[in-house]
């Protein structure tokens, strides 16, 4: 089972194009200036296994154009994630991205190497949001997925049917006061 802070099925602002983004719940890293923290903890949240996950993904079709893995931290449940990203690499053409806080050499365990032995592009490094990109590096893994570039100032703004607020990209901390103040936003 999958620990999850979050799943949006369609996103503009976490890689190429449309995509199903899954936020993982649980991170230690305790990066300068994460506006994530409520996906610290690792209490249980969002349960759902490989096969619920997958079959949503399969479902969204040409919906989407790729898949993006972020948290918390996504390399703390590496086994599970590699798991979902075989089946995504084997049944469709999706690419995977993936935003950890680890620096890519860090991911040295058998599971997150298995990880990212199936990532298109990797966003890695404490982030810290006094310094250019943000202290992150972009690794682009396979030759035939676009490049993408880090850009820091995109930001989606998602209302549901019930009017709550989802905030998504790198909203500055003055937007989600903002919206925060006026509203009961999940950023
Ligand atoms: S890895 Fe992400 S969630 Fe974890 S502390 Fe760093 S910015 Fe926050």
């Amino acid at each position: 089972m999958l620990n999850i802070y979050n799943i949006e099925p369609t996103n503009y602002v976490n890689g190429n194009g449309c995509r199903y983004v899954l936020w993982v719940q649980g991170c230690n890293l305790d990066c300068i200036g994460c506006w994530n923290k409520l996906t610290w903890s690792f209490e249980k949240n969002i349960l759902k296994s490989i096969n619920e996950i997958f079959e949503e993904i399969k479902k969204l079709g040409s919906k989407i154009e790729g898949v993006t893995f972020t948290g918390g931290e996504p390399f703390l449940q590496a086994d599970e994630l590699s798991q979902l990203a075989k089946l995504i690499k084997k049944n469709t053409t999706l690419d995977i991205q993936i935003f950890s806080g680890f620096y890519k050499d860090e991911l040295i365990k058998d599971e997150q190497k298995k990880l990212l032995n199936y990532t298109d592009i990797l966003v890695a490094g404490r982030y810290d949001n006094t310094k250019k990109n943000n202290n992150q590096m972009v690794y682009h893994f396979n030759s035939n997925v676009d490049n993408w570039e880090l850009n820091n100032s995109d930001v989606e703004i998602d209302i549901d049917i019930d009017g709550n607020i989802n905030i998504t990209g790198y909203p500055t901390n003055s937007l989600i006061n903002e919206i925060k103040g006026k509203n009961d936003a999940r950023v």
